[in-house]
């Protein structure tokens, strides 16, 4: 595209919020390769942290607690400056869709078992009665179920990190992704403030902001980021996100088939408060329940209003004190007319 015919076309358009099929033709990207991101479906992750140490491997970010909550296996505690991708662990007394959560395996020995060794014929395996099963909840179920999900920066179609930048740093790639120089970032925070999933944050260590870059270096060699490589399960899937977006409709559909009828997807969508997300997932309960917002909305959409809202202020406030101007200098003139008689 030429740059006579792309600003014909960016002409009157909000680029702030709303739909956009071309996030890197719109940066300014020529000839640019299709837009990529990822599709994490929480189903399948077993929260083994392949994804949070691969991540931490390749990208060399310093460590930064390994204490646990108390409240669950989560160590990492959340999305921050050195941590790009946080495996949340959510402990839930709800069995998964088809899930026998009530079967008794309580007359299986397995110290016996394992004494044995695996070499052991099934039918001369030492399986002993142990203690009774425990008995069922008013609805029939005794079990508990996790929630695993991998969560990341989101590479929003509107990012309001970027908008806010005042440096540059923060700038959108030719793969349509929302990438951060720490050489340019001068650790002001506004992009903290802004990012509507509280994914940015500034490192105190060297006082620049830091999130997930997408491996963008991986990227321009050929390869998917590194934490989709280290996805045992590929919980975490990486591609042009048009194919993801058909790739996760089928799998909740299948989801839904067997049953699972929480399974939805979060992020996915072009018309959602933040034009849709680069990193998208499948959940099986409610946003919240994972710590995301129901309904993020890009925190820059209403700039266009308020500036024009502001600018009719000021021409109002204009208009108001050239009239005091005009009227004093009317009575002024009356004064100097009566001096006169
Ligand atoms: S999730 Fe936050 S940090 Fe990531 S692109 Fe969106 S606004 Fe920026
Ligand atoms: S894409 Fe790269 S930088 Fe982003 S979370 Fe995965 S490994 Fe980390």
């Amino acid at each position: 595209m030429t740059d006579t015919s792309r600003r014909s076309s960016l002409i009157g358009r909000n680029l702030l919020a709303g739909a956009e099929p071309d996030v890197a033709g719109d940066a300014g990207h020529d000839g640019h390769p299709p837009r990529v991101g990822f599709f994490t479906d929480t189903s399948v992750c077993i929260g083994c942290k392949a994804c949070e140490v691969a991540c931490k491997e390749w990208n060399a970010i310093p460590e930064d607690g390994l204490d646990f909550t108390g409240m669950s296996f989560d160590n990492t505690q959340g999305l921050d400056a050195s941590s790009w991708r946080h495996v949340a662990f959510i402990e839930q007394s709800k069995p998964l869709g088809r899930a026998e959560a009530a079967v008794d395996h309580s007359d299986v020995d397995v110290l016996a078992l394992a004494a044995q060794g695996s070499g052991t014929p099934v039918g001369e395996a030492a399986i002993t009665p142990t203690s009774p099963a425990p008995s069922p909840s008013a609805d029939g179920q005794t079990g508990l179920r996790w929630l695993m999900a991998s969560d990341v920066c989101k590479h929003c179609t509107h990012a309001a990190c970027l908008d806010v930048c005042p440096t540059g740093a923060l700038f959108r790639t030719e793969f349509g992704t929302v990438v951060v120089q720490d050489d340019i970032c001068n650790g002001c925070g506004y992009c903290v403030a802004a990012c509507p999933y509280g994914v940015i944050d500034v490192r105190p260590e060297d006082g620049g902001a830091h999130k997930c870059t997408l491996c963008y270096d991986r990227l321009g060699a050929g390869q998917e980021p590194a934490c989709a490589k280290a996805c045992p399960t590929d919980s975490i899937q990486f591609g042009p996100l048009d194919e993801l977006r058909e790739r996760a409709a089928a799998r909740v559909e299948e989801l839904h088939r067997v049953g699972v009828e929480d399974a939805r997807l979060y992020g996915h969508d072009p018309e959602d408060g933040v034009g849709g997300d680069g990193a998208f997932f499948l959940l099986l309960d409610e946003p919240e329940v994972y710590g995301l917002p129901p309904d993020p909305v890009v925190t820059t959409r209403d700039l266009p209003s308020m500036w024009r809202h502001a600018g009719a202020a000021a021409l109002a406030l204009l208009g108001g004190v050239a009239a005091v101007f005009a009227a004093n200098a009317g009575m002024s003139g009356r004064r100097t007319g009566r001096r006169g008689r």
